[in-house]
């Protein structure tokens, strides 16, 4: 059973990036950037094509030299999806990247400063009907604001982002999104929520440099998955010191795990294994996420340490597999349906799994000899319990054992 989140999205307008929807009704989608150097082009495409595959809707690449543009003239007919270019610096870059026929723009107020420039940008964008993202970065936010402010805080940045939307409005420019992006995640959170409350432009979320993996997963996954949460953003990016793809993975597997985007690959559970265990989970899990890999099989799968507690534990798992005695229990939805040697349990449950996506769970449940897999992890679990007993931790040893340390 897939779980949705119940909480409902914060109404916002709805603008086009390429044939992309963000905002609005739109399923919230995933961006990510390249790393290369935008004038290689064919390596830049490759990259684009690897982050397209890995679940990114929308990708960035910079604009920063007249080389980049032209390569992204090349780029932007080839790419799976729309391209949105970076401009820091110079606003000129932003018409070279408009002329070389990208499908939006990311601007950063706090970098491009002079109105004029931000008004050529924005009426060119207007006669192309391209999008502007408003990219307010915490780290590079406009000296002014900074002083104003004692520093970059939510109202600062919020200030930046809505004097950018003023110049825009000057031009009759409102195909915006909007990003207030930090390295902190209490600031980024106040930032967006404060935001949320004052426009109702789509949101573009992410915690900047959040860092290298795992430490920057955590940060962008708690960012983003706070706000998302409280029904705000309608597009997200993870900005990881890491492969470009990874971040494009960890969004997508994001608003899966969040019941936001529809399931495309395996959702792994695992337990987390104990004393209990008659195999190595943490292996046998690893192996059963590489056996999978990228598999488009939108189902639960569970890996299992014990067939005592297991097969329960995982009832709601499409299918799973637990272990005991060296052999694999293949259960679907609870039911046991087979028993296989320890060393098939991956191979198996990859092709069970196959068979479940192809077929359905009624025909596979129709295929197995339910009496016979029932008999056999009956007989693991009863075998396991007497070896074991119902404490397989020992943890009533343990509690008597400090006790009598704590008495000495
Ligand atoms: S009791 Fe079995 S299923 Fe539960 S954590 Fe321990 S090994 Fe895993």
């Amino acid at each position: 059973m897939q779980v949705t989140s119940s909480v409902p999205r914060r109404v916002t307008r709805q603008i086009s990036v390429g044939d992309v929807k963000v905002g609005g009704d739109a399923p919230i989608t995933i961006q990510s950037m390249t790393i290369t150097k935008t004038a290689d082009v064919e390596g830049t495409l490759q990259q684009i094509y690897a982050l397209a595959a890995a679940g990114a809707d929308i990708v960035r690449c910079t604009c920063n030299e007249i080389e980049a543009a032209e390569g992204l003239a090349q780029i932007v007919p080839r790419s799976p999806v729309p391209i949105i270019a970076d401009i820091h610096h110079q606003y000129k870059m932003a018409m070279a990247a408009m002329e070389a026929g990208v499908d939006g723009l990311r601007l950063n107020p706090g970098n491009i400063r002079k109105p004029e420039h931000i008004k050529t940008v924005a009426a060119e964008a207007k006669d192309r009907n391209l999008p502007i993202r408003i990219g307010v970065n915490a780290g590079s936010l406009d000296p002014k604001l900074y002083e104003k402010y004692g520093g970059a805080t939510p109202e600062a940045m919020v200030e930046s982002a809505m004097t950018e939307i003023a110049y825009f409005d000057e031009v009759g420019f409102d195909l915006i999104k909007i990003s207030v992006k930090a390295s902190s995640v209490p600031l980024m959170v106040d930032a967006y929520r404060m935001l949320s409350e004052a426009t109702d432009h789509p949101l573009h979320l992410g915690v900047t440099e959040a860092g290298p993996p795992p430490a920057g997963l955590i940060k962008a996954t708690a960012g983003i998955s706070t706000l998302l949460l409280e029904g705000i953003g309608d597009t997200i990016r993870y900005s990881l010191t890491a492969d470009p793809v990874e971040e494009a993975k960890a969004g997508r597997q994001l608003l899966e795990a969040l019941g936001l985007r529809e399931r495309k690959n395996v959702d792994l559970i695992a337990c987390p294994s104990c004393g209990r265990a008659e195999v190595d989970v943490i292996k046998v899990a690893n192996e059963a996420m590489d056996a999978f890999g990228e598999r488009k099989l939108p189902l639960q799968v569970a890996v299992m340490g014990c067939v005592v507690n297991g097969p329960g534990e995982a009832r709601d798992a499409d299918i799973g597999i637990a272990a005991g005695n060296k052999r694999g229990h293949l259960f679907i939805k609870g039911q046991n349906v087979a028993v296989v040697p320890e060393d098939e349990m991956v191979g198996q449950l990859v092709e069970w799994a196959e068979f479940i996506n192809e077929h359905g769970t009624e025909a596979a449940l129709e295929r197995a000899d339910l009496d016979k897999a029932r008999r056999e992890a009956e007989k693991d679990r009863a075998q396991l319990l007497e070896e074991q007993g119902d404490d397989a931790n020992a943890a009533g040893e343990k509690i008597v054992e400090i006790r009598r340390k704590n008495k000495t």
